[in-house]
C-alpha cells in the first residue's frame, strides 16, 4: 500500500525497507571497522530508534554492550524544543567510548542535550549514530558520525518513528501529504 492513513493525516510511501536495512548495514559496517577495539557501549534513545537499534546491532559484529535510555521532545509534529532528562542510564560511562543510536536528527536540540549530559558523566569518546538526518531543519553545532539517509525537511513516520503513538510498526518510511 502506498498510501495510508494515520488519525487525521495521510502519509504516502517514501522509503521502503530494501531501502533502510541496505543504509543500516552500512553503518554498521562503518561502525564495526572504526571503533572495533574499543569495547563500545551502545545506548538506543527510546522509544523512536527501537527498530534502527535492533536491525544495526544484528549487524554490529564487534564485542560490546547495548543499553537504552528514555527522554521525550516531541509533540504531534512540531519539536517542542524542550528536552526531559535521560532517563534509565543504570551503566557508568567514565572512561568510555560511546555511541548514541537515534531515530533522527532534526533541530539538534535533543542530541545536544544527550551529548551535555554524556560529557558531563565522563565518557570518553561520544560518537552518534543516526537513522535519520534532516539537514536543512538543523539549529545546533553538533558533530553526527554516522547517518544511515538524510531527509528532506518533511514529517515522516514509520521504522520506529511515530505520529501521536502511531506509525512504529511500519517497516517503511511514509511522508505526511500535506492538503
Ligand atoms: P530534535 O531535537 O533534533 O529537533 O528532534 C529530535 C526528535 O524529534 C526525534 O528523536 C524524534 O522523536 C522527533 N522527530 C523529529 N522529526 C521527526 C519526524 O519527521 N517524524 C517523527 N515521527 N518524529 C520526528
Ligand atoms: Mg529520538
Ligand atoms: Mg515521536
Amino acid at each position: 500500500m502506498n498510501t495510508i492513513q494515520i488519525k487525521d493525516k495521510k502519509f504516502s510511501l517514501s522509503i521502503p525497507e530494501v531501502e533502510i536495512q541496505a543504509a543500516v548495514r552500512k553503518v554498521a559496517e562503518a561502525i564495526n571497522h572504526d571503533i572495533a577495539e574499543k569495547n563500545p557501549l551502545f545506548i538506543c534513545v527510546l522509544n523512536g530508534a527501537f527498530m534502527f537499534a535492533g536491525d544495526l546491532m544484528k549487524n554490529v559484529s564487534i564485542p560490546c554492550e547495548i543499553t537504552f535510555v528514555k527522554l521525550s521532545s516531541y509533540e504531534g509534529l512540531y519539536s517542542s524544543g524542550s528536552v526531559k532528562e535521560i532517563i534509565g542510564l543504570n551503566e557508568s560511562v567514565v572512561g568510555r567510548n560511546v555511541v548514541v543510536v537515534e531515530d533522527i536528527v532534526d533541530t539538534g536540540v535533543t542530541m545536544e542535550r544527550i551529548l551535555s549530559s554524556l560529557r558531563a558523566k565522563g565518557a570518553n569518546d561520544i560518537r552518534v549514530a543516526t537513522f535519520l538526518q534532516k539537514p536543512d531543519a538543523l539549529q545546533r553545532d553538533i558533530k553526527i558520525d554516522y547517518v544511515a539517509m538524510q531527509i528532506p525537511n518533511d514529517f515522516i513516520v514509520g521504522y520506529g518513528l511515530d505520529y501521536d503513538g502511531y506509525g512504529r510498526n511500519l517497516k517503511d518510511i511514509y511522508t505526511v501529504v500535506s492538503e
